[in-house]
Parts: structure tokens; sequence; C-alpha cells
């Protein structure tokens, strides 16, 4: 079911004229594209590219703060800031003058820098565990800290939430269907059927998550602490209390996941709310978008894994690669992490993520839209349900495929990015209460042109 009050024939129409509008703009992209289609698969370097507003990606030319110009010449405030990979601003000048200057140092020698020593130290101060690896993406994190965990368990399974994204981490690519898991729809080649590797329950459901840790079989819970992937689904008071509880008590280790909710603080939800995980995984905005990330244990789990990362096997361990930790990463996240995702940053960001918020839901009463707007630190999203989903299948349902695809598109055709598989928005150190408010004045305009 639809859950709007909008002219769903309106929706249509507006959705033409703003293709069109798009397609005249864009005279550039479209020629790029085109070219693109003969030695790019699906003409974009990675598949989900086309997953933007229009007929066709918008090519860029740069990125700055928080704008973004196209080769049209085009340049739009930037929600989107690369999925969270450049959720502080694009390229930063601190860091990209310290990136310039390990550029010049040397790259990538496999051996480590002092600035790795600087980030272990500071890492654990921010998330409270004592020891840190450095990898590449967020999915490697992830993945790599799926196999720590394993590791010492000595259980094979996982738990995940349905409606949760980790990456490309086969495990977590699932699907629950009654009760089964599944591969997730569209997910290529899985390796195994993740039912064999897979547990998987609703988000905010403890009776479930009791049920499910009950056999001790189960190596890790990989969770986000408030999920983002399906909007943002807040934990109800009291759940991380019985994740933590429940994780122990039955010998599961508890994997908190802060690529995106690194929104909420310099030490993102974990560190905001006083959470005790086994281990932590950081990605994607930790070297303001050069690829690194990060995973941190406990003593622990520490202890119980040094033997084997002391064997001679280490290089053939399943863990790392040959540019994991290398000094540009390293350095850039040193940079970061001492100038970038600061307390001060996240002082002046909050206000403008309230603003943001408030415009909305201002909005929304005014039109009295069965919609809602949530906020988690400063990320803020819209959905067209009335309530704030308490799980990946309640968030489901309120999925509006066709507005959805309206909005996106009307906001690029005003200059404004939006994240493409959501309503998302995130506000950096560089946006303004400007750029807030042109947000809100766009969704008023689109909202007046839909509304019967
Ligand atoms: N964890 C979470 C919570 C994510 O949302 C994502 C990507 N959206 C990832 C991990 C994977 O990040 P990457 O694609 O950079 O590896």
């Amino acid at each position: 079911m639809k859950m709007s009050n909008v002219d769903r024939a309106q929706v249509r129409r507006l959705f033409e004229r703003e293709t069109e509008r798009f397609v005249r703009d864009h005279p550039t992209s479209a020629k790029l594209f085109e070219r693109a289609k003969d030695h790019l698969l699906a003409g974009v370097p990675m598949n989900w590219m086309v997953r933007w507003a229009g007929p066709f990606p918008i090519f860029v030319r740069e990125g700055r703060r928080a704008s973004v110009t196209d080769v049209d010449g085009h340049t739009y405030l930037d929600l989107c800031l690369g999925d969270t990979g450049s959720m502080f601003g694009h390229s930063p000048t601190t860091v990209v003058g310290v990136a310039a200057r390990q550029l010049r140092r040397g790259i990538t020698m496999m051996l480590p820098s002092e600035d790795s020593v600087w980030v272990g130290e500071e890492l654990a101060r921010r998330f409270g565990l004592p020891y840190w690896q450095i990898a590449l993406s967020a999915t490697d994190a992830n993945r790599f800290a799926i196999r720590l965990a394993r590791e010492v368990t000595g259980r094979r399974r996982i738990l995940v939430y349905n409606g949760c994204y980790h990456g490309t981490v086969d495990e977590a690519l699932i699907d629950l269907e009654d009760g089964r898991v599944v591969p997730r729809r569209g997910n290529i080649g899985p390796p195994v059927d993740p039912d064999v590797t897979t547990r998987a329950i609703e988000f905010n459901d403890v009776d479930a998550l009791e049920d499910a840790l009950a056999p001790r079989d189960v190596a890790c819970v990989l969770a986000e602490p408030a999920m983002t992937n399906r909007g943002i689904i807040p934990p109800e008071p009291g759940y991380h209390d019985a994740l933590r509880e429940s994780t122990q008590r039955t010998g599961t280790l508890l994997i908190l996941d802060e690529t995106h909710t690194i929104c909420c603080g310099p030490a993102g939800y974990t560190g905001a709310h006083g959470l005790r995980p086994d281990i932590v995984t950081l990605g994607k905005p930790i070297a303001s978008g050069i690829p690194a990330s990060a995973f941190g244990i406990s003593e622990e789990v520490a202890r119980r894994i040094l033997d084997k990362v002391r064997a001679e096997s280490t290089d053939e361990s399943g863990i790392g690669g040959t540019l994991s930790g290398n000094a540009l990463a390293v350095a850039a996240m040193r940079a970061t992490l001492e100038q970038v995702i600061t307390q001060e940053a996240f002082e002046r960001m909050m206000p403008l993520a309230e603003r943001f918020e408030v415009g909305v839901d201002r909005l929304i009463r005014e039109k009295d839209l069965p919609w809602h707007v949530v906020r988690l630190g400063v990320r803020i999203e819209y959905r067209f349900q009335r309530e704030i989903p308490k799980n990946g299948k309640e968030a489901d349902a309120g999925k509006d495929s066709e507005l959805d695809a309206l909005i996106h598109l009307y906001a690029l055709n005003r200059g404004i990015l939006l994240t493409p598989f959501h309503n998302m928005a995130l506000i950096s150190p560089y946006t303004t209460r400007r750029d807030v408010d042109r947000h809100t004045r766009m969704l008023r305009e689109c909202v007046e042109e839909v509304l019967p």
C-alpha cells in the first residue's frame, strides 16, 4: 500500500516533466554516458552509480567542501557526501596537505609508520578498545572482524538484522523471508546458501535475540548500533543492554559497525551512548574518503587471537591485503581524526541537523502528510510512513519508489543531491543554514506540486 495522500497521476506527470528537464540540462553527461557504455559495464565504473536520479548519472568534475560540480557546469549542494565517505566535506584542506606530502614521500611500503601508532592510540582513546588493525574499506573491516570472531569462538554462524547492510559481506547479504534466511534480492553469485552461515532476526526484538543465541552456536552479532540502511531505525530503550547481556551470557561476540553511525559523534554511537562491544568496525570517512578502514578489538579477543597472529602463516590468514595500513591511508586517517572528525566539528553540525529535521517535520505536519522525519546525529532521513519503523520489515512497508524517484530528481534539477538509496541528508562541517533552508524550500515546492 502506498502510504501517501499525494496525487499519483500528478507524481507521474511531474516525473516526466522533470526527466525532460534533466536531459535538457545535462548534455555533456549524456554524451559521456553514451561513450562509457562501450567499455564500462552498464556505462559506469561501479554499477550502483546508475542508481542516481535521472536516466543517466551526472558525471562529476569536482567536489569541494559541501558541494559538487558536474561536467555541464552545474554546482550542487551535496547532502549525499559520497554516502558518508565525504561526510566531513570534500577534500578538507588539512587532509589534502598531509596527503600531498605523503604522496611525495611514499604511498605504500608495507612497513608501519609513526602515524599508525598515533592512529591506534587515538582510536583506543575514542572507542575504549585497546587493539586496532587498519584495512581498506568498511567491507574489509567487517569481513575480517567476522573471521576473528569465528576463530576465537570456534562457531560458524553469525547473527544479523533483517534489512542490515554491512558492505559486500556474503554472510550479511540476506533477506528474512517467513523466518528463513535467503540471499538478498539482487545478490550476485552467493557462494553458499546463507542459511548455513547466518541467522537473522528483526531489530529491537529481544525475544527473537534470546532465541537466536540460545543454542550457543553464533560466533558474533554484527550490528549497526542504530540501523541506517533501511531508513534510520533507532534502538528502543534498553535494547542495547539486552544485546550486551545476552551476547555475553551466550559467549557470542558483539561487533558494532560504526561506519555510518559515526554521524553521532567523534566516537560514533558507541562513544555517545557508552556501549561496550567486543569489536568495532569503521570505514568510509575516517581518512576523508581515501580508502581506509579500521577494526578494534577487546583485550579478551586479542588474547585469544594473538597466538594465531604470531604464527608464520599470517600472510595467508584471510585477513588484510598488501595495501592494508599503507602510509598514505594512515597519514590521511591521522589528519582526519586530528583535525576533521572532532568535537568542534560536531558542535557546528548538530544545530544544523536539528534545523533540517525541524524544517521537514513542520512541513509534514502542516500538509498533514503520513510521513516521518528522523535524525541520528547529523544524519536525517524522511520516509513515507507515519511512524518511525522498529525494524527492517516495518521499514520496507514504507517504501514508495515512485515518490522517492520524483523527490530525488526534483532535488537534483534544483541543485541538491540526495543519497540515491535514501531520502537522506548528511550535514557536513561546511553545510550552512542557507543550505538547510534551501532543501526545506525545495521539498515544500515539490510537496505542493504533488498534493491534490
Ligand atoms: N557498513 C555499513 C553500515 C555501511 O552502510 C556500508 C556501506 N554503505 C558498509 C559497511 C560498507 O562500506 P564500503 O562499501 O565502503 O566497504
